[in-house]
């Protein structure tokens, strides 16, 4: 048997309505805020991503699907919507557009990971972007939305981590800081946490070891270290969430897996799901569009894990499927008339089905019963048929062409 990759999964019909609910709820709380839909290709040209999301990232080293297209050209399957959502921004000129322009999508990534609960190869992620503002209002609306949606959806209990990372040139000089802080401490690191100082010297403060701990108790923060225009960019932004009612943790430690961000980065996370607890997170990115060849332009967004949210949702409620007729035949000589009587209920707008598997007339009403359809009309000779009702259990003969205005009559269910 041919099974589907590691990583990948199936969305079966049973779990499509969960997602449906997922995509109402973010359609209504991100299009009440202006955010309107985009949808951009499954794949772009590798160098977007090598650009955009960094060359150094875990994500362009080594997680990637990336393959020739037999021209020559080297594309990839979009490990995130970020970047491709700001190629579309300067493909269409959206810069002439009211800024911000704000967007939202819905979309598959791929990311050559190493699957587990709640991490796979294939998987989809809600998103948001307002690009061309750099107002604080903007990382405070969208954290809002995001926190809006992880609450109408029923993610809980969910931790709010917030942080900024200045401009790069802050960070670069921040990382040159630490670094000569943990090299003056070296002999009471751990191996590990040593051995990585040039490498990643941001790992210490997530270091378990007790010797660490204590050395990292006095390390310089990059929030210690902002210029005082990020300084007062974040704390407004801070001012703003905390207008809106929204408790978050300052972490000065938070790094987020992609190189372009700027300023505010923030992360939701979930008790409910285990190792891999970031439902949704993102922050500012000042300087992507002007990596893409645009023109400096300044911009927000964050995305979030529609499977990281399903798994931390217990309770979505689902609607049961309605049908609201079951055209069955009493023998065979009726499979025409029950198939223009299935048709012309569809195109009357009610919810219908008829029989296909040969059941006997006794199995076709069990089937019925079932899929919870509303009324079963049973095809007889001479255009007449039994309409039942499956509530009540009445039923009468009628002519075939009275199923429908009957049905009709009765009204809908909704
Ligand atoms: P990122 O683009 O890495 O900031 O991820 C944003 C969100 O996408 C995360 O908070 C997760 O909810 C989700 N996510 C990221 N990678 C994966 C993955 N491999 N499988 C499932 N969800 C993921």
């Amino acid at each position: 048997m041919i099974r589907a990759p590691r990583g990948t999964f199936d969305i079966l019909p049973e779990s499509h309505q969960r997602r449906k609910l997922l995509e109402s709820a973010a359609e209504r709380i991100l299009g009440a805020a202006g955010y309107r839909r985009i949808e951009t290709p499954t794949f772009e040209a590798t160098e977007l991503f090598a650009r955009g999301v960094g060359e150094a990232t875990d994500i362009v080293r080594k997680e990637m699907y990336t393959f020739d297209d037999g021209a020559g050209r080297s594309l990839t399957l979009r490990p995130e919507v970020t970047a491709p959502v700001c190629r579309a921004y300067l493909e269409h000129g959206m810069r002439k557009l009211p800024q911000p322009v704000k967007l939202w999508y819905l979309s598959t990534c791929f990311r050559a990971e190493a699957p587990q609960r709640g991490r796979y190869r294939q998987f989809w992620q809600f998103g948001a972007e307002a690009i061309g503002s750099d107002a604080p209002e903007t990382d405070g609306e969208l954290i809002v939305l995001l926190a809006d949606l992880l609450e109408a959806v029923g993610v809980r209990p969910t931790r709010l981590r917030l942080s900024s990372l200045g401009t790069p040139a802050t960070r670069a000089e921040y990382r040159e800081e630490l670094k000569a802080f943990l090299r003056a401490h070296e002999e009471q690191l751990a191996g590990d946490v040593r051995d990585r100082i040039d490498l990643n010297p941001m790992r210490a403060f997530d270091s378990g070891d007790a010797g660490t701990r204590a050395v990292m108790r006095d390390a310089p923060t990059l929030l210690d270290r902002l210029h005082p225009d990020d300084a007062e960019h974040f704390d407004a932004v801070r001012a703003l969430l905390d207008e809106a009612g929204l408790t978050y943790e300052l972490d000065p430690t938070l790094v987020r897996g992609l190189d372009y961000y700027t300023r505010t980065v923030f992360e939701f996370t979930s008790d409910a799901l285990g190792a891999q607890s970031g439902v949704g997170g993102g922050g500012r990115y000042d300087g992507l569009i002007e990596l893409l060849d645009g023109p400096p332009t300044p911009a927000s967004g964050w995305a979030a894990g529609v499977e990281r949210m399903l798994l931390a949702t217990s309770e979505l409620p689902t609607a049961p499927e309605l049908v609201d007729l079951y055209v069955a035949l009493a023998n065979r000589d009726g499979a025409r008339t029950a198939f223009e009587l299935a048709v012309d209920a569809r195109r009357a707008g009610l919810q219908a089905q008829q029989e296909l598997a040969g059941r006997s007339l006794k199995g076709q009403l069990r089937h019925a019963d079932r899929i919870g359809a509303r009324y079963v009309a049973i095809i007889g000779d001479n255009g007449v048929a039994t309409l039942k009702d499956m509530e009540s259990g009445e039923e009468h003969d009628t002519g075939v062409g009275d199923v429908i205005p009957e049905i009709l009559r009765a009204g809908t269910r909704t």
